[in-house]
């Protein structure tokens, strides 16, 4: 038998090789060993008929949130977002942390089927159900030197960092923790993921003169190639379209300038601010499905806020 598996009559979907049509696709020895209109079922050990199914190349979610427990009810289990939705990389985004690295590495990188990396929070506590707790995500709560070490003896499965510029944390603390995150890239020599779009509530002193539609233009010069704004259709304030309907006049230089953008559907998409960037040419380069325990139905854990 020169094929252990064949899938037959399925929809073959691969942009990389141009391909979009009905095709059977041989395997060997866990490798694709041939796509083509048709290929004799005596040829493998096994055939499966997949008509009426997409067989595609293992898709990568460019934005996931897989730490299960650690972060509360905030993170889901990793093969659920993966292999068991045709994903066959997460890249959690900012759940664990310098400290939690090692669980993380142990409970989901090491104990799923799915591949799992992470841009690592740069946050001292990660990404717990931090969206309730501005608190933990101010300036002091980031050690630079700490965030860099961990990245740096783990390199494997470290391939970034996340971080948020929103108005909730601009009110609070204005740039620092943008600075702080920024630094850390740098010296890791990692990108840095950055969510754009209010996530926090304002403190009780309101919005102490911070205009959400400044934030990107404070934040891009911080910016390298290949870092990624993150949330380019966000409905909440301070993304790429600001209150006036336009997208922002920095995030096309940026763009021009090597710097990525990811959708990070999650609970910030809106159609009428993708329609606006789509139609000012802002076309992402990744499509992060940013799934969590506050946006998809499942059990939280016990106990969990
Ligand atoms: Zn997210």
């Amino acid at each position: 038998m020169p094929y252990d598996l064949l899938l037959r009559g399925g929809r073959v979907i691969d942009p990389a090789q141009n391909l979009d049509g009905n095709y059977d696709v041989a395997i060997t020895g866990g490798r694709i060993a041939a796509v083509l209109p048709s290929i004799a079922p005596s040829s493998a050990s096994e055939a499966i008929d997949v008509s009426g199914k997409l067989v595609l190349p293992g898709l990568i979610d460019t934005h996931a949130h897989v730490f299960e427990y650690v972060t509360g009810r905030f993170g889901l289990e990793a093969d659920l977002c993966g292999v068991r939705s045709g994903v066959t990389t997460l890249i959690d985004q900012g759940g664990p942390s310098c400290i939690t690295l090692p669980a993380f590495r142990e409970f989901v990188v090491n104990a799923k089927e799915s591949r799992v990396v992470a841009f690592l929070s740069a946050y001292l506590v990660g990404g717990l159900e931090g969206h309730y707790y501005p608190s933990l995500y101010e300036p002091d709560c980031i050690d630079v030197d700490a965030t860099v070490k961990a990245a740096n003896e783990n390199r494997d499965i470290v391939k970034g960092f996340k971080a948020h510029a929103e108005l909730g944390g601009f009110a609070r603390w204005g740039i620092e923790v943008m600075r702080l995150s920024a630094e850390i890239a740098r010296q890791a020599q990692l990108p840095l993921y950055i969510h754009f779009g209010q996530l926090w509530e304002l403190p009780e002193s309101g919005a102490n003169g911070v205009d959400p539609d400044t934030i990107l233009e404070q934040v891009v010069p911080l910016l390298k190639p290949c870092d990624v704004l993150a949330h380019p259709f966000t409905r909440h304030p301070g993304g790429f379209v600001n209150r006036e309907g336009k997208v922002h006049p920095i995030v096309k230089e940026a763009l021009a300038r090597g710097l990525k953008t990811d959708v990070g559907h999650g609970s910030h998409f809106s159609y009428r601010m993708a329609r606006i960037a789509l139609d000012a040419g802002i076309v992402p380069d990744t499509l992060g499905a940013d799934m969590h325990g506050y946006n998809t139905r499942v059990p939280a854990p016990r106990g969990t806020p």
